[in-house]
């Protein structure tokens, strides 16, 4: 899985063109940014997938990025914190627009870390971020795609210091991190309910623990009952039974729920898409709104908008 051989532009995406993407010189671009994204923090794997070709090999010497390859709608996420100084749409072979390499890395997205650093997500299905967003490390930023100059789903990462393209699978290894294969960091990721949690939540996981054959009275209130309840689901798992839905229960918890679902695991489905914003009836019959109403959702955070909430939206949805 590799983009096609073609020039490549990424040295040309230096600082003159982030500051024209910017609109305004450089102090303003500095000191228009949030604190917290002023240095580059913990570094991230930003997906997960095989190395189907590195930087700049002898084959390919203006390869200027790695190549990660994995199925379509796998999750990309930030490298490090900063903020989102391009996103791309569109971008295909013959497009001579200005901008993010134009004509070669389809849809795509730029992060700028400050101190020099960006970096540069390419090939993706869609982005989830837009632009003078700030963005955690570990942030969900994008699914994986094959749009552009690609013949199959990848992401082409590229590493820039100070505008110059430099190898990120290098970078990374340098900072601790073996891009692909490593787990991100950081970020959002899965959120943690705990004894006395409450809110629309803490229903979520009481739906998916009685979907899951743990039968609660779902008012958003996580007490001993439900902590009770989490502990004999973690038990049954093989987890630590700490009574703590965190990121290693989450993804035993959820469960498939697609069109013509029922029961616990819709209302669970559905409960959670109203706290992304949409207005659906909690009857556990996930229908065409229901439906409708997950893609619109999916489109929104650029991820395959085919209404089936797996593993992979129903993170992004919690
Ligand atoms: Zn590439």
């Amino acid at each position: 899985m590799t983009e096609n051989q073609t020039p490549d532009n990424s040295t040309s995406w230096g600082r003159r063109g982030f500051l024209a993407a910017m609109g305004i010189g450089v102090g303003a671009a500095i000191v228009g940014l949030p604190a917290q994204a002023s240095a580059a923090g913990a570094w991230s794997n930003p997906t997960i997938g095989r190395i189907t070709s590195g930087f700049r090999p002898p084959s390919r010497p203006t390869h200027s990025g790695t190549d990660v390859a994995n199925s379509q709608g796998t999750a990309i996420r930030a490298a490090n914190a900063g903020k989102i100084v391009g996103v791309r749409t569109n971008s295909y072979p013959g497009d001579t627009r200005p901008g993010l390499l134009p004509g070669r890395t389809g849809n795509a997205v730029l992060i700028d870390h400050l101190n020099g650093y960006r970096t540069y997500y390419g090939h993706i299905y869609s982005a989830g971020v837009s632009v003078g967003q700030t963005v955690s490390a570990g942030q969900y930023i994008a699914a994986m795609g094959t749009t552009g100059n690609s013949t199959g789903p990848h992401l082409h990462f590229e590493v820039l210091v100070n505008g110059s393209p430099t190898n990120p699978y290098t970078f990374l290894a340098n900072r601790g991190i073996t891009l692909g294969s490593s787990a991100p960091i950081g970020g959002a990721g899965w959120p943690t309910v705990k004894q006395g949690s409450t809110g629309t939540l803490v229903k979520v996981v009481q739906h998916l623990l009685s979907a899951n054959g743990h039968s609660l009275v779902v008012d958003g209130n996580f007490g001993s009952v439900s902590v009770a309840a989490a502990k004999a689901f973690q038990t049954k798992k093989g987890l630590v039974a700490d009574g703590v839905v965190g990121p290693k229960t989450w993804p035993k918890l959820i469960l498939e729920v697609k069109s013509g679902s029922t029961g616990s695991r819709a209302k669970a489905a559905q409960v959670a898409l109203n706290r992304q914003g949409a207005s659906l009836v909690v009857d556990g019959n996930f229908g065409s709104v229901s439906v409708a109403a997950a893609k619109a959702f999916q489109t929104k955070k650029g991820l395959v908008a085919d209404g089936l909430i797996g593993p992979l939206t129903w993170e992004v949805l919690v």
